[in-house]
């Protein structure tokens, strides 16, 4: 194994090209990539660290819908009111959307008060059986923020719901393929990816795409997002043999593999 093949295999890591449909047991069942379905705690989180993933499965020819929890209005500046950035952060999110050629929804909880409990699962729940993706993207438990955490437990409990044929609901069960974890400076505890996408085709256009919120400059707090996510990209793009990836972790569940020879 030289050097090259190293980095490609670092960690035991996969790297693609494109999130591929696959059946319940891992197998892929077709070249086409699927729909993709993120959902963020904020709009944000959605855009920086899940937005080149619904990018890239759309220039692929898959589909892509952001799905956010609250409008991340409580990171308000000073001078703007928290109900007028919220809608700046609206604005922003289906801006940058369009751009992507991905839709975008909102539940509107409460910035910082994101809740836990069987009506939020529940919201999920139905927005999963509506938009029926196959491969979901979502928050990584280890985070210190408390609305990234509860999305991570929504979501893991909504896609049961969405799946449970039994639990009657206004529109059928849907059963979603593969959760991924997105790579997010605030989710980082225990973070370990094992897979990496080619995002090199599209990441001018999902800089772009960042660039309508004022946070991605710095403008509304400390933290340089832009200068952060970018270099993110080209780490990972080193360790995986592609010029810009990004780094996604498998749900636990999904990791085994069924194989009648090595
Ligand atoms: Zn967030």
């Amino acid at each position: 194994m030289n050097r090259r093949c190293f980095a490609q295999s670092v960690g035991g890591a996969v790297a693609l090209s494109a999130l591929v449909r696959s059946s319940v047991w891992g197998e892929s069942s077709s070249q086409t990539p699927g729909k993709v379905m993120a959902i963020a705690a904020h709009p944000g989180d959605g855009l920086f660290t899940m937005g080149a993933v619904l990018a890239q499965q759309i220039s692929r020819g898959g589909t892509g819908i952001l799905l956010s929890l609250s409008l991340g209005e409580k990171g308000a500046p000073k001078d703007i009111a928290v109900h007028r950035y919220g809608e700046m952060q609206r604005t922003a999110t289906e801006k940058a959307a369009r751009l992507l050629g991905a839709e975008a929804i909102f539940l509107t909880y409460p910035d910082a008060e994101v809740p836990f409990n069987e009506e939020s699962t529940l919201a999920v729940c139905d927005g999963i059986r509506e938009h029926k993706p196959d491969v979901i993207v979502t928050h990584w438990s280890g985070s210190w923020h408390k609305d990234h955490q509860n999305c991570h437990l929504i979501v893991r409990d909504a896609v049961f719901y969405a799946a449970l044929e039994t639990l009657v609901r206004s529109r059928p069960a849907h059963s979603v393929s593969k959760v991924f974890y997105a790579d997010n400076w605030e989710d980082a505890a225990n973070f370990v990816p094992d897979t990496y996408l080619d995002i090199e085709p599209i990441y001018e256009k999902w800089m772009q795409s960042c660039d309508f919120y004022p946070m991605w400059r710095g403008q509304t707090g400390f933290f340089r997002y832009n200068d952060y996510y970018s270099s993110l990209s080209i780490m990972r793009g080193c360790l995986s043999g592609f010029k810009h990836a990004v780094a996604l972790m498998s749900d636990p569940g999904q990791r085994m593999a069924r194989s009648r020879s090595l």
